[in-house]
């Protein structure tokens, strides 16, 4: 099996894209009226996915951990939530015009996104070096004497400076400054024609109740973590939980993104994967590092390559956090945020004390003493993840035919835990009693797992759209399935083909699909860290 080329990134991407409509993964939001900036709906294979990464995370936080436990909060909440949390004051992007193309973008952004080309033209140096003096190359040395490398690191060091000193004063006149001094022009009109910079909040309101005045202002929630704080005291108590203990929330959240690209990257209403562990006050960095180690054990429990992961410290830390982590996947574009690490101290649960006048502590039995516990969270979007797990899966490849020839197949090679649809059963013909036989055993597997019955077109055709939608495993029936209850199994990977009788089929499939087994493999993994 070959690759079939070597695509560029970006052609991967829109590949990607187009890929996830035509095979019922993702669509564009409201297309029949020309769609919804960075909005999408999920066809009926991505929620399939999406609902199975889910369950993998609530799984491994929930069902691994007897001290976390789960809660759904509503969207909606109080409004004081949101000034308490700091999000009113202080949830906002700086954005920034281009009088030229009138096209808005955030000034950080833009700032990043010179310094990459800078870090771009370093690489490129380093690779002319490379080819120039071959196998004598020593790069180490060579990075610390070349002028042209050296001059751009400098300026890469110098600009980070500059901004994480901007952004942490709050300073828009000197992040504005910046983008001036290093000729930053808009992609689109090519000028440098920019406006001052301003704060954008990022939070969605709407009005509660019939009438329509300020006091009725309420928002779309921005994180899910506010609806577990809220909720501290009454998860503590009910479930009579003791420090340290977590609570995990799946659900939606909205942010009015100002640069909202990307495709499901960067949404408008997305979905967040969030899990706040209570703690000792001084304990925080200790369970920080053990949080960042078990979160990125399931990252790579995925299969994709350990090296397409890294952390990334924040240059910035938020206003409630003294340490913050970012995992980064290798996307198509390069290694950005999937999940963020965040030690939030006593922030949130001391200023929610200080809002509502209600007294949020724990009372410590072994100590008796009271205290605001401290917080370590991990956050991760679902969407972001399901961009990550399809990017990685997603292969064009040439292969080899039993009649010499070669054929080309686009192939999602998803984990089968997570694959939508977990097998397929396919009568070789649609005649001779195939048919029946192989309905027989979609109608017994379908208790277990989701599959697809597919009798139309030739068994190469249904190979490939089987491939296309990363079904782990075809089961075929033919002719000898009648005469001895055998069937063959054709594994998408390899391609490989092997003859199992009807009654092991479950048994065969469970080893390959069910969940269970990878959460076994997580818990051997992360053992060590406990
Ligand atoms: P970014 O820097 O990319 O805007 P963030 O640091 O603001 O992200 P967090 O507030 O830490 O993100 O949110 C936690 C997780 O939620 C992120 O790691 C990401 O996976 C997801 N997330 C945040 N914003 C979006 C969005 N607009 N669309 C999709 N997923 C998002």
């Amino acid at each position: 099996m070959l690759l079939k080329f070597r695509m560029t990134q970006e052609e991967l991407f829109k590949k990607l894209i187009a890929h996830c409509k035509e095979y019922g993964y993702i669509f564009p939001s409201s297309e029949i009226y020309d769609g919804l900036g960075a909005v999408y709906d999920y066809g009926q294979n991505g929620v399939e996915l999406k609902n199975n990464i889910k369950r993998y995370w609530w799984e491994a936080m929930v069902k691994l951990h007897e001290n976390i436990v789960g809660i759904d909060s509503a969207i909606f909440m109080h409004p004081k939530i949101w000034e308490a949390s700091g999000h009113v004051g202080a949830f906002n992007d700086p954005l920034i015009d281009n009088k030229d193309s009138k096209k808005r973008y955030r000034a950080d952004v833009l700032i990043e996104e010179y310094i990459a080309k800078l870090e771009e033209k370093v690489e490129k140096e380093v690779a002319k070096g490379k080819k120039k003096f071959g196998d004598t190359f020593d790069e180490t040395q060579f990075r610390s004497t070349n002028p042209n490398v050296l001059r751009n690191v400098e300026k890469i060091e110098e600009v980070r400076n500059k901004m994480k000193i901007a952004l942490n004063s709050g300073d828009l006149n000197r992040l504005r400054d910046i983008i001036i001094d290093c000729e930053i022009a808009c992609p689109i009109s090519g000028t440098r024609n920019w406006t001052e910079v301003r704060q954008f909040n990022l939070m969605f309101s709407t009005q509660m109740g019939s009438v329509s005045n300020d006091t009725n202002l309420i928002y779309l929630r921005p994180e899910t973590a506010q609806g577990i704080f809220v909720n501290f005291l009454n998860v503590q108590k009910t479930g009579r939980m003791k420090i340290p203990f977590g609570i995990a929330q799946i659900g939606k959240a909205f942010r009015n993104e100002i640069v909202a690209r990307q495709f499901i990257f960067r949404m408008r209403e997305f979905e967040q994967m969030e899990m706040q562990f209570f703690v000792r006050p001084g304990e925080e960095m200790k369970w920080y590092e053990y949080w960042k180690n078990i979160r990125m054990e399931w990252h790579r429990s995925l299969g994709f390559g350990n090296d397409k992961y890294r952390f990334h410290d924040h240059d910035k830390l938020a206003h409630y956090a003294n340490a913050a982590a970012d995992v980064e996947f290798n996307f198509p574009f390069g290694f950005k945020e999937v999940e963020g690490i965040h030690s939030r101290t006593d922030f949130d649960l001391g200023n929610h004390q200080k809002f509502s006048g209600k007294k949020i502590q724990y009372f410590d039995p072994d100590t008796n003493e009271s205290f605001v516990p401290y917080v370590v969270e991990t956050s991760i979007g679902v969407d972001r993840t399901v961009l990550l797990v399809l990017s990685a899966a997603y292969a064009e490849e040439t292969v080899a035919k039993d009649n010499g020839e070669t054929d080309e197949r686009v192939v999602l090679r998803i984990p089968p835990i997570l694959a939508p649809v977990k097998f397929a059963v396919l009568p070789l013909v649609k005649k001779d009693g195939l048919p029946e036989k192989a309905k027989e055993i979609m109608n017994t597997l379908k208790f277990e797992y989701k599959g697809q019955y597919d009798e139309k077109d030739t068994i190469g055709r249904r190979y490939r759209r089987q491939d296309a939608i990363g079904t782990p495993f075809c089961i075929t029936v033919d002719n000898r399935t009648l005469e001895d209850d055998t069937v063959t199994i054709r594994y998408r990977d390899t391609m490989a083909q092997e003859r199992v009788p009807v009654t092991s089929l479950s048994q065969v499939l469970d080893k390959l699909i069910n969940m269970k087994y990878a959460l076994q493999d997580l818990e051997l993994k992360t053992n060590k860290y406990k």
